[in-house]
């Protein structure tokens, strides 16, 4: 990157009349920089007296005189700027001063001499010189050439039109890209394989431009002309280009309106006819300020497209054209206020390279047949772009045998050829890819099971719903169990109250009833085993329907039936009932055996009173009450035998 400020000189235009010469004075000490000093003339200036100042001194970087000739102008200030442009940099020369101060002449040159032709001719003239002398570089030029005039651009270079006015040329617009790069619509782009093809392309440009000034619109004094060299330059064999572009610059001149006097406040107050030299200075203000952020380019057209040689990408020199004639005092003063701004500028030049794609695929194309080469050398065997089927085969069994060895330090070996390696990667990478597609199936048939699992949780489900149902169906029976058997306890209790009732209703007998025989026709063991039997097939029908019942309970309802027992509010009662139950028993028990006992003395009474009927008299007597003896006993074991079964119908 070069840094540097723009670069100002000031040429002065000779004059005519020697008289004039007077006004100004050049110091070019060869320590110091040169400076120029404009006198004010002490006579009248434009009938004004002037009461101020008697010189204005401008610093410019050099200073030609009258005398100095166009190869001068070029050698010391067009030719390093050509320099840089060769070296890619991009470079701008602008020529700045009032109309007939020598812009054009400085520029393009003059007419009549050949020793006369200016800038752009010599410039282009030395591009062309130097890139034929350059054998390290392939040049390639381009040209275009511009008007602005009246914030309209046109091409100056357009063949198809014979212009007659500037509106016959083709218009070119200004386009900005996201990048704020400007690009130019419409102007025409010229490649020039020779110094002549260039020349003749300046002719024809300003051809045009003359043909198009009339002296009714001005063009040349109020439009600025734009030739720009476009650059490009590459070294044999490598894909990097260099594009650089020359603007050489004959602006539109500067004079002001309000020329009423010279110096003092009337010149800064002074507009410029053209408006786009006030914007040209409002940017060349803009950046001679420090910290100021915005610069106002896009203001006007000629500052848009050269926005790069103002405080950008350029490597940038003014040229300020000064006709020091009395009359033009205060302009030259203007031109020369207007160049020490434009020196406080500091522009930034960067090499403007970028790599060609087209030229870097033909590089590396070349490159990689060189390398294939020197390969075949090193190798012994010439290598083609795929490998054997062979080969590709032995491969796949050694990634094989890799992959199935345990030893965590094998090693796959296929030596330095890179299509071997890369066909392993790329076996290796479908494996993994197979293997995960494999695991993915897998997965997705897991699913599917789990899927076909969903059926058995369903069953599952259904089954201990069932269980449930089960379950609920149990509890069910259970409570129209115990219902059932609190009606039959209910029931037994009517029965038991019912049979007691018969019972007392047979007490006036000691027989029970139905028996149509009398005592004495009755078995010997008859009344006893009536009662035994009623009291005992009742007990027994009792305790056959309650195991019954708990046998065709299951474990489950016993278990419930225990603990809703257990749980009885009740409980406590029923127990003890149970325990004097029992004691009732084995008391009945008792009496029931003393009744046997009493029945088989009976028997053996009869059995004598039938001897003693045989043998004394008072047999029957004897007899008869010992009889009412063992009735009055087998009585009393039968009322035992009611209150045990009272007893238990009360439970
Ligand atoms: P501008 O373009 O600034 O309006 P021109 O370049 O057209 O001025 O110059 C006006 C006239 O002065 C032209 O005829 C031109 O040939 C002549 N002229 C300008 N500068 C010089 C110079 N250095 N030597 C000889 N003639 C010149
Ligand atoms: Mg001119």
């Amino acid at each position: 990157m070069v840094k540097q400020t723009i670069q100002i000189f000031a040429r002065v235009k000779p004059t005519v009349r020697k008289q004039q010469q007077g006004i100004y004075s050049i110091d070019e000490d060869e320590k110091l920089i040169p400076s120029l000093e404009i006198i004010l003339p002490r006579d009248l200036a434009d009938g004004f007296v002037n009461n101020k100042r008697e010189s204005y001194k401008f610093k410019f970087q050099r200073i030609f005189d009258q005398d100095a000739n166009q190869e001068t102008i070029f050698e010391n200030i067009a030719k390093p700027v050509a320099e840089s442009v060769l070296a890619g940099y991009n470079g701008t020369i602008f020529a700045y001063g009032q109309t007939g101060s020598g812009k054009t002449f400085t520029i393009t040159g003059g007419a009549e001499r050949y020793s006369d032709r200016g800038i752009i001719p010599r410039t282009l003239s030395y591009i062309f010189e130097q890139s034929q002398k350059d054998s390290s570089k392939i040049y390639t030029t381009h040209i275009s050439y511009l008007e602005i005039y009246n914030e309209c651009g046109y091409d100056l270079l357009d063949p198809r039109h014979e212009a007659s006015s500037l509106e016959d040329l083709p218009k070119v617009t200004i386009l900005e890209d996201p990048d704020q790069n400007i690009h130019l619509k419409n102007l025409s782009l010229h490649q020039a394989t020779t110094e002549e093809e260039a020349l003749n392309l300046l002719f024809l440009g300003d051809t045009n431009r003359m043909i198009a000034e009339t002296p009714m619109n001005q063009a040349s004094t109020r439009s600025h002309c734009i030739f720009t060299i476009h650059l490009s330059s590459k070294e044999p064999g490598s894909a990097t280009v260099r594009h650089a572009k020359l603007h050489l610059v004959d602006l539109a001149g500067s004079e002001r309106v309000a020329k009423t006097g010279v110096g003092g406040l009337l010149l800064t107050e002074a507009k410029y006819i053209n408006l786009s030299l006030h914007y040209l200075e409002q940017v060349i203000i803009a950046l001679s300020e420090k910290h100021r952020l915005h610069i106002p380019y896009r203001n006007s057209m000629m500052t848009s497209v050269l926005r790069d040689s103002l405080g950008g990408n350029c490597m940038t020199t003014m040229i300020a054209t000064l006709s020091l004639e009395k009359r033009n005092i205060d302009e030259s003063i203007s031109t020369c206020r207007f160049a020490q701004r434009v020196a406080l500028i500091k522009n930034e030049a960067v090499l403007n390279e970028e790599i060609d794609p087209r030229l870097m695929i033909i590089r590396l194309q070349k490159e990689i047949q060189e390398l294939k080469d020197e390969l075949a050398i090193v190798t012994g065997e010439q290598r083609t772009e795929a490998l054997t089927e062979a080969e590709l085969l032995q491969l796949e069994k050694l990634i094989t045998s890799f992959l199935e060895d345990q030893d965590p330090e094998s090693r796959l070996e296929v030596g330095a050829d890179m299509r071997k390696i890369h066909h392993c990667f790329h076996h290796l990478k479908k494996l993994l890819q197979d293997k995960k597609i494999h695991e993915k199936s897998t997965v997705s048939s897991e699913i599917k099971d789990q899927n076909c699992q969903e059926p058995l949780k369903e069953e599952e489900h259904k089954k201990l719903r069932d269980i449930l149902q089960q379950r609920d169906n149990e509890i069910n029976i259970l409570v129209n169990m115990l219902k059932k058997e609190k009606k039959k306890a209910q029931d037994a209790l009517h029965l038991s109250s019912m049979d007691r009732n018969e019972f007392r209703h047979s007490q006036s007998s000691p027989f029970p009833p139905g028996n149509p025989e009398g005592p004495r026709t009755l078995p010997s063991s008859a009344p006893t085993q009536v009662h035994d039997s009623s009291a005992v097939g009742y007990r027994s029908s009792l305790l056959h329907r309650k195991t019954e019942m708990r046998e065709e309970m299951s474990l489950g309802r016993q278990e419930a039936f225990e603990i809703f027992k257990r749980d009885h509010a009740d409980s406590v009662t029923i127990e003890d009932n149970k325990q004097i139950l029992k004691q009732r028993f084995s008391e009945a028990k008792a009496l029931g055996e003393n009744i046997n006992e009493a029945r088989s003395k009976i028997g053996r009474t009869l059995a004598t009173l039938d001897q003693g009927k045989e043998g004394g008299k008072n047999g029957p007597v004897y007899s008869l009450a010992l009889l009412h003896i063992l009735l009055g006993s087998a009585m009393r074991a039968y009322f035992v035998f009611n209150n045990f079964f009272l007893g238990g119908a009360n439970l």
